[in-house]
């Protein structure tokens, strides 16, 4: 029976991934190992007895007695800290699930790599932090890192069968987020509520407003070059309002091979779980002459200055990614925390990078895991430091 993890069960990607697994054939088709979460304990502990995991395990110290209590008599074991999700991890398993929100889900998943498993990679920070560490211990250990992000399972697919080599460009779309119609002058003084609902996607609220900011889409470019080795200028972005075209590849020749569906996420974790066969998902069926129309359109850098950080960074590479996803994390807290505007975000992350560019280090190759949390460290501290100076 295959063994399968995941991490971040309780999220959006997790629970995607839960439902998918569950009528799949749940308990009777796979052999659970860990399913891991953070403060929702009583929806960890439904997930973990309904798939009879071996261990449920929260991220955090505070919730282990909650978790514990509800999955007393269940012979579930039960865990919780940030050395529980690595030691998870190491529970060997055949399929994971990298579904963690943030930085915090790059330590776990580069652990599951040393045992050779299959590593379905939503967790985009990941790449964006230590890219060419994670793919130098997959290939070390055997492992494969199957991309969960739809533009990049997009370009996976688009790619079946061709040679990377023929690639002349890839595109990868965005809805354009909450504000893509807003009048410029009225972002600054966009709410939290505001930039937490997508046009077309139901997604976890950090990555909604990462949307709406296009950081998001920024942490994507980086990845698709982390993940496919394209160049800097191999990678465009087009916003595409119906979110219906998840990438397109341009090849020598000059054709394009395209991937479209409806925005579910549960095509790329379902390709991801069942790869390399295609079996049925439970996701609509895009009906296109009922949409009629598809649009495209360049995005504007003024409203969307993320996708400039981005190439910035990817022209930087080393540790670039880490200090741009660290600083991209603490601007967001402080987002939702009220304590600067939206418009703001981006210049904090800009100036952090700034800063961290005149000292040494941010273009240094990556070589360790503890250099990338480091800089993560670092990065945070920086930008913390720029908005207390601010007072935004
Ligand atoms: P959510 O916020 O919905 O879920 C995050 C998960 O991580 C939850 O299980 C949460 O636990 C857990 N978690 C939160 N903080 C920590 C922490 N410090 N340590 C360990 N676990 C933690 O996020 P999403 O599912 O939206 O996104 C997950 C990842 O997938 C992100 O990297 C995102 O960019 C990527 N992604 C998401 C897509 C989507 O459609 N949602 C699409 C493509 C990529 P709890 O809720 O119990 O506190």
């Amino acid at each position: 029976m295959r063994r399968i993890s995941v991490f971040g069960a309780t999220g959006s990607i997790g629970e995607s991934t839960f439902d998918l697994l569950m009528r799949q054939g749940g308990p009777s088709a796979y052999r659970t190992v860990a399913l891991t979460g953070g403060r929702n304990t009583r929806r960890l502990a439904e997930q973990a007895r309904a798939l009879r995991a071996e261990i449920a395990v929260t991220a955090h110290d505070d919730c282990l007695p909650d978790l514990r209590a509800a999955l007393s008599g269940t012979g579930i074991e039960t865990a919780a800290g940030a050395g529980a999700l690595i030691e998870a991890a190491d529970r060997p398993a055949d399929w994971i699930m990298s579904g963690i929100v943030g930085a915090a889900g790059l330590a776990p998943g580069f652990r599951a790599l040393r045992h050779g498993t299959t590593l379905a990679l939503a967790n985009k920070e990941s790449l964006v932090t230590a890219g060419p560490l994670l793919m130098a211990e997959a290939a070390r250990h055997g492992a494969r890192i199957l991309p969960v992000d739809s533009e990049h399972s997009a370009i996976f697919q688009s790619l079946l069968g061709d040679d990377l080599s023929a690639v002349e460009t890839v595109t990868i779309t965005a809805s354009g987020g909450a504000f893509r119609d807003w009048p410029l002058e009225r972002l600054a003084g966009a709410t939290v509520a505001e930039a937490s609902s997508h046009p077309n996607w139901a997604m976890g609220q950090r990555i909604t407003i990462d949307s709406a900011s296009m950081f998001n889409k920024a942490l994507e470019v980086i990845e698709t070059r982390e993940y496919f080795g394209f160049a800097p200028d191999q990678i465009r972005v087009l916003i595409h309002p119906q979110s219906l075209v998840h990438a397109l590849v341009t090849f020598r020749d000059g054709g394009m091979m395209g991937h479209l569906g409806m925005p579910d996420m549960r095509h790329a974790i379902g390709y991801a779980l069942n790869w390399p066969e295609r079996v049925h998902l439970p996701v609509a069926r895009l009906d296109l002459a009922s949409i009629g129309t598809l649009t495209f359109q360049e995005p504007d850098p003024v409203r969307y200055p993320a996708l400039e950080l981005a190439r910035q960074v990817m022209v930087t590479r080393g540790h670039a990614g880490a200090a741009f996803n660290a600083a991209k994390e603490s601007a967001l807290d402080a987002f939702i925390e009220g304590r600067i505007g939206f418009t703001a975000m981006a210049g904090v992350v800009a100036e952090t990078l700034t800063r961290l560019s005149a000292g040494t280090g941010l273009g240094n190759p990556v070589t360790s895991l503890d250099n990338v949390l480091d800089m993560d460290a670092e990065a945070r501290r920086v930008a913390e430091g720029i908005m207390a100076q601010r007072k935004v």
